[in-house]
């Protein structure tokens, strides 16, 4: 049984169910004989629309049950089409007879129905009690009918009508309880199928946009790397200082178009579930450095520090998406880069977990610049969100790398986070399972343990570096102080010089 057909019965057989006591009481009329076949009818059809796979089947099955428990001739539901006229969407006489071709029925009845929103019950088309109505059921060769509104959620979306010929005694009040209320199921029948027909659409279009996407920016990739490609030759050649200016903005422009691709490309193929990831044994060390050249020179043109500590019990040789993992810091160090006018950014990697084969890194991509606000930090993960409309002009970006990084190391078996103090800085974070390969550990320099029971004074500008060199220091057994410019260390030193 197909899940969504599985899913759509069983919501059926649970609405049936929570209104079984209505239904019953119209199904139990007191005669032992009706009530026991009422009720074996009912769970018939319970069955048949539990075990079926069509919707269209499901609702001849109501059709069905509705007129084996009015005992009624015939049975037709009428669904009103796009311009609002009412359509025989399913006809069935008695046994489950599908009546085919042109079915007539009492369309007066159907009209008053749809125009009040209420019920009708002609008992007996000669009685007079409906002078105009019965008089057009009589010309159907009628005597009895019954018709009620099918509504969702306030709107009339079809009748369900039962009659039957002259032969037969007229609908009772407790044959109108009990088709009241099968419409009523089947009006939330007809609901839940709507909702998953549109849900199944609404998935095969989001599919579709996500192939065209995925195809539109490899489409557009092929010709992007021939104008890269060119530029970086054109580059290499004899120019002039103003054509080099010239080439330098196209080689730059590419880069961002490029870039932009490249996150539209990961978008949608995280969206279709395509993005595989891949494993092979690399250094993190390798990756690092790819990250600190590509963005040093950034960094330095701004001013920034760029460092990137590595602790010591961290395993360098890995097994994991290299990839994307370079992917996932360069986005998170050039966010930082981009957003801090002034200190550094520190890129530190520590070891949360470790056995024999396996440890769990953290990175902790850290800035100086401008923050970000608390209620933002909470969508700064949401595709297409920035902080504040004009970063894109001034910054450049579409706010689809942070996405795309907190999918990548979700996929990669991590967890992303960040902290942010507005206007001081900010600290994206995410922690990564990795295999380790053999001899995996950082090697230690042996001459440095010379340096055991030595004190050393640690003077740097950059919080983060002194932070990282006192750690190594104190992790070689050195004493270890800090000065973060000349005027500081030198009172160290004259203040350790007396002691
Ligand atoms: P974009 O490509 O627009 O930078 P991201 O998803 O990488 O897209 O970032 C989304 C937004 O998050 C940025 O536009 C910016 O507003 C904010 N942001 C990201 N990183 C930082 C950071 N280190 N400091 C301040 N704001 C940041």
């Amino acid at each position: 049984m197909s899940e969504d057909h599985a899913v759509n019965s069983v919501a059926t057989i649970e609405l049936l169910r929570r209104d079984s006591q209505k239904i019953l009481k119209g199904v139990l009329t007191g005669d032992p004989e009706k009530d026991r076949r009422n009720v074996s009818t009912l769970l018939a059809t319970i069955n048949a629309v539990s075990s079926n796979l069509d919707d269209a089947e499901i609702t001849k099955n109501l059709v069905d049950m509705i007129v084996s428990l009015t005992e009624a001739d015939r049975g037709i539901l009428l669904l009103r089409d796009a311009e609002g006229d009412l359509e025989v969407t399913v006809a069935r006489g008695l046994g489950g007879v599908d009546l085919e071709g042109e079915v007539t029925y009492s369309r007066s009845v159907a009209a008053k129905v749809t125009s009040s929103g209420r019920s009708v019950c002609i008992v007996d088309s000669l009685s007079g009690e409906y002078p105009r109505l019965g008089e057009s059921v009589h010309e159907l060769q009628l005597r009895t009918v019954m018709c009620a509104p099918l509504l969702m959620s306030d709107n009339l979306i079809g009748v369900m009508y039962v009659d039957s010929r002259l032969a037969r005694e007229g609908f009772t009040g407790a044959d109108l309880t009990v088709f009241e209320a099968l419409c009523k199921q089947v009006a939330i029948s007809l609901t839940n199928i709507r909702l998953k027909r549109a849900s199944v659409r609404a998935e095969a279009s989001s599919e579709a946009k996500s192939l065209f996407l995925a195809n539109m920016s490899h489409e557009l990739r092929t010709p992007m790397n021939a104008v890269v490609g060119v530029t970086a030759l054109l580059l290499d050649e004899d120019l002039t200082p103003q054509q080099r200016e010239l080439v330098e903005i196209i080689r730059s422009s590419a880069d961002s178009l490029m870039a932009l691709v490249s996150d539209i490309l990961d978008v949608s193929k995280i969206e279709a579930g395509h993005l595989d990831m891949v494993s092979v044994d690399f250094d993190l060390r390798d990756v690092l450095e790819d990250v600190t050249d590509q963005l040093s020179l950034r960094a330095l043109e701004k001013g920034l520090e760029l460092v990137c500590p590595v602790e010591l019990d961290v395993p360098v040789l890995l097994r994991g998406d290299a990839g994307r993992l370079r992917q996932v810091i360069s986005n998170l160090v050039e966010n930082a880069v981009k957003f801090t006018s002034q200190g550094e950014v520190s890129i530190w990697v520590s070891c949360d977990e470790r056995d024999e084969d396996r440890a769990t890194l953290r990175f902790a991509v850290t800035d100086t610049g401008i923050g970000i606000p608390d209620d933002h930090l909470e969508t700064i993960f949401c595709t297409f969100s920035q902080v504040d409309p004009s970063h894109s002009r001034r910054h450049g970006g579409a706010g689809l790398g942070l996405p795309i990084a907190k999918h990548l190391v979700e996929l990669m078996g991590g967890e992303m986070g960040a902290n942010s103090v507005l206007g001081k800085g900010s600290s994206f974070w995410f922690t990564l399972p990795l295999l380790t390969q053999p001899g995996c550990a950082l090697p230690v320099e042996p001459a440095l343990t010379k340096l055991e029971g030595k004190s050393a004074l640690v003077v740097d500008a950059s919080v983060m570096n002194r932070v990282w060199l006192s750690t190594l220091m104190e992790s070689w057994g050195c004493g270890c102080e800090e000065a973060e410019d000349p005027e500081q260390a030198m009172a160290r030193l004259r203040r350790a010089a007396t002691r």
